[in-house]
């Protein structure tokens, strides 16, 4: 007869990539069972192929799980090809019968695992699933009708009324791995970006150690300054979370937990917590709003938007993603991107409103780029933004209201320090015009050493025409558009 205690158990990690904080496998410790850990490499995308700036983080991530799980005792398993096919392999040639994991809640993740399940159980192996990636599951935080919300503030308020912290777990000190499984070698996996390899300058430290390590600087130096410093990228006012909360190197709720304990520590206010909790709940909304609505990863959330006359202009495009716009700080937004992988929040929204609305090119080609080169790319998270910039999302920005990059850069980089880092050529202009070359006076740029055409571009469209050009575009969509003297006031509130 089989020993079934003796049966291992199919650790099963997706966004999860830590063992602090981790329900998934606290639920397969506790079985006292052998632990398979298992990670595949799904090229075939559980919605969309991971973009090459992901590939290159969950490259270290792996190791890094890899050399924890050694120090217990355990090891990953590594495994390319098929999710569904692969777990069943993994499963027949070791005897599991149980297969635990922390669910995904993009939309064909939803359906891809609730038909692995069915297909496990079938087989008589049990699939048991827990929430380790987001504050509340899609579907726990409804309006009182028992229906999605659309508007993010009672969504949030919901969500911190209702959702429950818990205390957080340590890591488990043994997890004892079997060491028969057959395993891919990860060098072989070619994760860099390759044709051009560009991941050179890439930032963050990919793994368990640089999330909590980051979380650490974070709330000894930023947090104090959030609510007013988060907006200025030259400042260093955020967590830099963002690539390790995708993979899941870090709880959400730990996050969340260490700045409350902050703030009643006395540390900081209130208020610095709150705010810095509430973009946690972005995180959770875009993630809510995409399991409820999955049409909104490819179209727009309110549909009039896919009657917008998008301009198809590949010159106009290479120059956003190649940062030669001519207006500074989106260009140094696309930059910063490029050379490490992340691009500063308020950065990102400037130079995605440049490209949907100055440009006029369909927020779809922006959110394909920052997916494939932001290490943080989250297919909800990043169609929510786009969408909320395009103004065809849920919660979203009126379209009519267009940044203004110069006004922009002049706000929120005052003395351009940002834009001297990303846009060398620009550094030695003086303040007054460093996010409006094209208005210095000949000799200014002459001492500055700037050429405009030659060194640096110049615009690549004239805002006033640009605005022009989109709010026009904008009263061709169909009624139930808003323009600005139909709006009513917004309940929204930028991210
Ligand atoms: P912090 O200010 O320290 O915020 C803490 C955490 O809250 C972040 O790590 C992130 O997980 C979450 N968060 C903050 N702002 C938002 C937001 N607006 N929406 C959702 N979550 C948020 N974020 C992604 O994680 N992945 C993406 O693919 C992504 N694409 C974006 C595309 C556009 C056009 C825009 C405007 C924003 C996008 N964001 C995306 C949101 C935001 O820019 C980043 O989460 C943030 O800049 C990350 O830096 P941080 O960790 O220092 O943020």
């Amino acid at each position: 007869m089989v020993d079934e205690t003796a049966r291992p158990v199919v650790l099963w990690f997706r966004r999860d990539l830590r063992l602090e904080d981790n329900p998934a496998l606290n639920a397969a410790v506790a079985t006292g069972r052998p632990i398979l850990p298992l990670y595949i490499l799904d090229d075939s995308g559980d919605g969309r192929p991971l973009g090459a700036a992901s590939l290159w983080w969950l490259d270290k991530s792996l190791r890094a799980l890899d050399a924890s799980l050694r120090q217990r005792g355990g090891r990953l398993i590594l495994r390319r090809g098929d999710g569904e096919a692969e777990l069943h392999r993994l499963v027949a040639e070791t005897g599991a019968n149980l297969v635990v994991t922390n669910q995904r809640f993009e939309p064909e993740a939803i359906t891809r695992d609730a038909d692995i399940a069915h297909a496990l159980r079938g087989e008589g192996v049990e699939w048991q699933d827990h929430n380790g990636t987001l504050l509340a599951r899609p579907g726990e935080i409804l309006t009182e009708a028992g229906r999605p919300y659309k508007v993010f503030t009672p969504f949030l308020k919901t969500l911190l009324q209702t959702a429950t912290e818990g205390a957080g777990t340590p890591a488990p000190q043994v997890v004892f791995t079997p060491d028969h499984p057959a395993n891919d070698d990860i060098n072989g996996w070619g994760l860099h970006p390759s044709a051009p390899d560009w991941s050179g300058g890439f930032e963050g430290a990919p793994g368990e150690a640089g999330a909590a390590s980051a979380l650490a600087i974070f709330l000894e130096r930023g947090l104090s300054d959030y609510t007013a410093g988060r907006d200025f990228p030259g400042r260093q006012s955020t967590s830099r979370l963002s690539p390790h909360l995708r993979w899941g190197e870090i709880s959400p709720w730990r996050a969340v937990r260490e700045a409350r304990h902050a703030a009643l520590r006395g540390r900081i206010s209130t208020a610095q917590a709150d705010k810095f909790v509430a973009e946690i709940g972005w995180r959770d909304f875009s993630a809510h709003l995409l399991a409820h609505f999955p049409f909104m990863a490819t179209r727009a959330f309110r549909p009039e938007f896919d009657a917008m006359p998008w301009r198809v202009d590949p010159a106009d495009f290479a120059a956003w993603t190649r940062g030669r716009t001519g207006y500074p700080l989106v260009d140094a937004g696309m930059r910063q991107l490029w050379a490490t992988g992340w691009m500063h929040n308020r950065v990102r929204m400037v130079a995605a409103s440049f490209l949907v609305k100055h440009l006029l090119i369909d927020w779809r080609q922006g959110e394909a780029w920052f997916w494939d080169t932001l290490t943080d790319a989250d297919l909800a998270s990043n169609v929510q933004n786009w969408q909320w910039i395009a103004g065809s999302g849920a919660d979203a920005a009126p379209y009519f209201r267009i940044f203004n990059p110069t006004l922009q850069g002049e706000k929120f980089d005052p003395a351009g320090s940002y834009v001297r880092r990303w846009v060398p050529e620009l550094a030695a202009i003086p303040d007054r015009w460093i996010h409006a070359p094209w208005s210095a006076p000949a000799a200014v740029l002459a001492k500055a050493g700037v050429r405009l055409g030659p060194d640096y571009p110049r615009p690549v469209v004239e805002h006033g025409a640009a605005r022009t050009r989109a709010l026009a575009a904008l009263k061709t969509l169909a009624a139930g558009t808003q323009d600005d003297a139909q709006c009513p006031p917004q309940t929204n509130k930028q991210p």
